[in-house]
């Protein structure tokens, strides 16, 4: 049709799902246009996510560092903070990586199309622009649309003092009291930023453990130093009413902890909906299930053969580093190259203090499964390195299994958890085994060596080094 935009492949959605398809189909060879309905790139990881909570957890590891350094003697002053500043910092970090996602999508001649995307047809996608509706023909599409905050009815959600993840990032003040409904990483990650500024704090979850599906010995050495840094951590509960009112927001619980609270600030973090239901995906095919999610086989394929979804809209765990793989898996896929998305294991991290990290085969699956494991634990009480930083609650647990010793799984409480779990991942990717990792020199002294140290607990070959 006239005034009609063709391209090979359009992704909807720039995420780090979208964007990351984008880049790979154009440097593969494709014509690519991208469409999305924010200003700039990168999704929510980028703009309100991973990146934004990061840099604020930045800040807040410093405060809560220097605070603790009074045990070795030396004393700073109450910090003093410029909330306007911080913001701004946190800005800057997400405005460069944005610009230059915007650099790179040019560099590649991927055409971006800012507005709001839906199907009209299993070849056409109508995106709605400031400047009217534009349509574009494609021969390839690949669904990136991401999820949102996921609400609760009844809850007074347009009260701006019941805040979603977006709003808990703007850090627009340091409320005295705030809750946070949800034990999962990402009210965690706002907990930890909060309680450094100053704010006392509550959690409310339903389940018997906070971050679930993370094993129960992990979360018990967090909720250790959680318990002193919180006021209240309420497991078993549930938050029966919340009432906007003029003093706060007053909120009853139900459960364990029975009871009413008022709060300053509540943050309402139990969970995020895929966006698979709001862009009329049934007028090219696409089945949509009744959450939202879509559909995809290994190649990323939905149910329509020349369009594919990825990111938080498939289902999975919702994580940008299991987004940026789909993608270039669809991408290549797109161009003829036999790829398909078959991880051992996809790592989880909680970056709160201390931080959370795990990955493959947990305790609690193995159990539940009745699937046969051994276990090397080091605590961090007899690593010389976490004596030395003074944080000797920290744990590294790996998983083998018995007859091939192969490691299987692995969780690593303590800071830097994030970063240390890598190795495991290559570890379980590479078919290493206890041997492998115990007789692998890590540099000492270090928190990396708590895995070698691991390994030589189940090997049996540990030494006394601390
Ligand atoms: P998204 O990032 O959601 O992107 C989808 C994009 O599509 C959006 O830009 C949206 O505007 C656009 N879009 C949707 N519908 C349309 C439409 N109809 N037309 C045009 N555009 C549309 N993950 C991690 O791995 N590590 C972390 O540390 C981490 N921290 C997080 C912290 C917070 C506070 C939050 C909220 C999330 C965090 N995540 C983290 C999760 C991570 O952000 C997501 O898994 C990731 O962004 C998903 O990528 P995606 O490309 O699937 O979708």
């Amino acid at each position: 049709q006239p005034g009609e935009q063709v391209t090979e492949v359009v992704v909807l959605g720039a995420g780090p799902g979208g964007y990351s398809a984008a880049f790979r189909a154009a440097d593969l060879g494709k014509r690519v246009t991208l469409i999305e309905r924010h200003a700039t790139l990168g999704g929510v990881c980028l703009n309100v996510g991973c990146i934004p909570s990061k840099a604020l957890l930045h800040t807040a590891a410093i405060i809560d560092e220097a605070k603790a350094l009074s045990a070795m003697g030396v004393t700073f002053a109450t910090p003093e903070i410029d909330l306007d500043k911080m913001r701004a910092g946190k800005d800057k970090v997400v405005a460069k990586l944005t610009s230059g996602l915007a650099g790179m999508a040019k560099q590649r001649g991927v055409e971006v199309i800012q507005g709001t995307g839906r199907f009209s047809g299993p070849n056409r996608i109508l995106v709605d622009t400031a400047e009217g509706e534009r349509a574009v023909r494609f021969d390839h599409c690949i669904i990136a649309c991401g999820s949102s905050p996921m609400t609760i009815p009844g809850f007074p959600h347009d009260d701006p003092r019941v805040m979603d993840s977006t709003d808990a990032l703007e850090i627009r003040d340091i409320p005295e009291r705030m809750l946070i409904v949800g034990g999962g990483i990402i009210g965690l990650e706002m907990a930890t930023v909060y309680a450094a500024l100053g704010t006392e704090i509550d959690v409310v979850e339903l389940q018997s453990q906070l971050m679930p599906g993370c094993d129960t010995d992990l979360v018990r050495s967090f909720e250790k130093v959680a318990k002193k840094r919180y006021r209240k951590l309420m497991l078993e509960t549930k938050v029966a009413a919340m009432t906007a009112a003029d003093d706060g927001i007053q909120v009853r619980f139900e459960g364990k902890h029975d009871g009413e609270e008022t709060y300053d600030k509540v943050l309402v973090a139990v969970g995020r909906r895929p966006n698979g239901a709001l862009i009329d995906a049934e007028a090219a095919g696409v089945e949509v299930d009744q959450h939202g999610f879509i559909k995809v086989d290994q190649h990323m394929r939905t149910n329509v053969p020349h369009i594919y979804a990825i990111g938080d809209v498939v289902g999975g765990p919702m994580l940008a580093h299991k987004a940026t793989h789909e993608a270039k898996v669809a991408a290549e896929v797109i161009a003829g190259q036999p790829a398909l998305f078959d991880p051992l294991t996809i790592p989880s991290v909680a970056y709160t203090d201390p931080e959370v990290a795990w990955m493959g085969l947990t305790e609690t699956k193995a159990k539940a499964e009745g699937i046969a494991y051994e276990k090397g634990v080091f605590p961090w009480a007899a690593s010389g390195r976490a004596l030395g930083i003074h944080r000797t609650e920290g744990m590294t647990k790996l998983l083998f299994d018995p007859e091939t010793k192969r490691i299987l799984g692995a969780g690593i409480v303590g800071p830097n958890a994030g970063e240390l779990i890598g190795e495991a991942v290559l570890a379980l990717e590479m078919g290493a085994d206890m041997e492998d990792i115990a007789l692998t020199i890590h540099p000492h002294p270090t928190l990396n060596e708590t895995i070698g140290l691991a390994a030589e607990m189940a090997h049996g070959s540990i030494t006394d080094l601390l």
